[in-house]
């Protein structure tokens, strides 16, 4: 739950003027946040933090709606999630616009990422409901099954590289099998998680879905609420980990999507000007702001020349035509700035890029540096923008001991007209989604766990729903009764005594009783299975 200071829109309804760059989102739970639009510095909008009682009363009252939400038919939930993705369409280009102003995504990209929202949030409606257990085989007259169960309240915190998408997916796939959830978008872009809030509650149950505003320390305040069943976390690898501690002392689950540091694999013989753009859309789409952003290069010798030539030359195109947005902030400018010149320092050269320019906004350009090495910290940790450092290879060999060789295992690419190599690194790459000869895409569906420190679970796709229940075996056995005449429930007389309960198939309940078994109980001699006997011992 949100304090609203601001208007339908979810902006202050002020008039723009600029404030100092580090006033922005400082996030500390204590106050206001303040955002500013990384394109011109210009003032978008405050928003209020959430206090620590608000943060649990947000819990509380999902707690007390998840008992209502959870009886609720999954098809009817699904139905609802429905209307949410309807809802979230009806507003896309207006929270496009806003996802712009606050974060600089450019404004296709951003309606992309707001639709993609609402066909996640459509993609759970129908299969949620199809979500469920399996039967078992048991003892003949038993039977055996698992049941689904929501895990109750889910705390849900995003990041802002593409706010609406993420939360959708994580929000849908915990609604739509009964749990309910507490929201904490980012703190840099709070008035689109508030707005996002308001159009899926519009069409929801009351305090199913609850948002909280603020920083990390209300993100932090949300995870130590002793009645949060769940928490799913998209984010970096460092809050990642915070998270899992706490969890690990109030027994929440938790999934984690982290951050990544993911290799793209050149090798010789694929052309090299297909390699570059290749490279060039997976370090520079987003403005590099992507969990599975090109982010480091290693292109075999043989064609590296022709390979850094040709992606020099997309880095230079792109930056003539100003195509990429700016980046979210000026502290994370900063950020990447530092790991640039560290590179620099430590023997890289920039052949395009690499320093920050002149002027308003967070913005700084399509950058490519040769002659990086391992050790360089631009090789080992994730730089959220739009860096494409390479590292020449004798070969294939060293290009895969270099790329497995990272703490993080979220994702890889290689290009490779080998099926023999690029069998070896399905096989041996350390991380959740190898992509071969194709730096994005993917089937509907697919999923993987995060391998190292870019997380634990499946934070999308169809398995996320398990990760959103609890999986629970049931045994049903036949009882022994202890009635005179001791005939089995499924054999019982029409005039059942106490303890007895008529069969369906008993002519007195409509049954026939021709039927076998309906109602001679001497022609049985299937074993019983005794209700205090194990369900394995049947
Ligand atoms: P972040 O972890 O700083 O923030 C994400 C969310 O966590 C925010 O809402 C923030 O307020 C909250 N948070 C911060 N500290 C917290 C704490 N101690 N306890 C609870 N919540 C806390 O990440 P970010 O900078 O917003 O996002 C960028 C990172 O997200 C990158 O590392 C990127 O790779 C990663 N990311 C990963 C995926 C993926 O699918 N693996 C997708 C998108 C982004």
């Amino acid at each position: 739950m949100s304090r609203p200071t601001t208007g339908p829109t979810g902006l202050a309804e002020r008039a723009p003027h600029a404030v100092p760059a580090a006033a922005v989102g400082t996030g500390t739970g204590t106050g206001t946040l303040t955002v500013l639009d990384p394109r011109d510095d210009s003032f978008v909008g405050s928003v209020v933090e959430a206090g620590r009682e608000e943060v649990a009363d947000a819990v509380r009252r999902a707690r007390s709606a998840q008992d209502a939400w959870m009886r609720t038919p999954a098809a009817d939930r699904g139905v609802l999630l429905h209307a949410a993705a309807t809802a979230l369409r009806e507003r896309a280009d207006e929270m496009a616009a806003l996802n712009g102003r606050e974060t600089g995504k450019p404004f296709d990209d951003a309606l992309g990422g707001v639709l993609a929202g609402a066909d996640t949030l459509r993609q759970y409606a129908e299969i949620g409901p199809l979500h469920r257990g399996r039967s078992l085989v048991g003892a003949r007259d038993a039977a055996d099954f698992t049941i689904d169960q929501p895990r109750g309240v889910v705390a849900v915190i995003t990041p802002w590289n593409d706010p609406v998408a993420v939360a959708c997916g994580l929000i849908g796939a915990a609604l739509v099998t009964g749990s309910t959830v507490v929201h904490k978008p980012s703190e840099r872009c709070p008035h689109v998680g508030r707005m996002l809030g308001e159009v899926l509650s519009g069409v929801l149950p009351p305090e199913v879905l609850m948002t909280v505003s603020g920083g990390g320390a209300v993100g932090a305040a949300l995870t130590e609420q002793p009645d949060v069943d769940a928490i799913a976390h998209v984010g970096s690898t460092a809050t990642g980990r915070r998270i899992a501690r706490v969890a690990a002392l109030t027994g929440a689950h938790v999934v984690l999507e982290n951050g990544g540091d993911d290799a793209l694999i050149v090798d010789a013989g694929v052309d090299p000007v297909w390699a570059a753009e290749q490279a060039a859309v997976g370090a520079f789409a987003n403005a590099g702001q992507i969990c599975t952003s090109v982010e480091r290069v290693f292109v075999h010798r043989e064609i590296a020349p022709a390979f850094v030539e040709a992606l020099a030359a997309e880095a230079t195109r792109r930056n003539g035509r100003h195509e990429l947005g700016p980046l979210v902030d000026r502290r994370l400018r900063d950020e990447v700035q530092r790991q640039v010149d560290e590179a620099l320092a430590s023997g890289a050269s920039a052949l395009v890029g690499g320093a920050v320019p002149s002027g308003p906004g967070a913005w700084y350009p399509a950058t490519v540096l040769v002659d990086c090495g391992p050790r360089m910290t631009i090789m080992q940790e994730e730089t959220f923008g739009p860096v494409a450092p390479v590292q020449v290879v004798a070969d294939f060999d060293e290009a895969l001991a270099l790329a497995s060789a990272n703490r993080y295992g979220l994702a890889a690419t290689v290009l490779t007209g080998s099926i023999a190599n690029a069998n070896r690194a399905v096989a041996e790459l350390p991380v959740g989604a190898v992509k071969i000869n194709a730096v994005f895409g993917g089937a509907p569906g697919g999923s993987a766990q995060p391998r190292g420190e870019s997380g634990a679970g499946f934070g999308y796709g169809p398995e996320l729903l398990d990760e959103m229940t609890l999986t629970k075996v049931v045994h049903y056995g036949s009882p022994v009764l202890t009635a005179t005449g001791g005939a089995p429930t499924d054999e019982v007389a029409v005039d059942a005594g106490p303890g007895r309960t008529p069969h369906p198939q008993d002519p007195a309940e409509g049954g026939d009783p021709d039927a076998e078994g309906a109602s001679d109980a001497e022609g049985d001699d299937q074993p019983r299975v005794h209700p205090g006997q194990p369900a394995e011992g049947g």
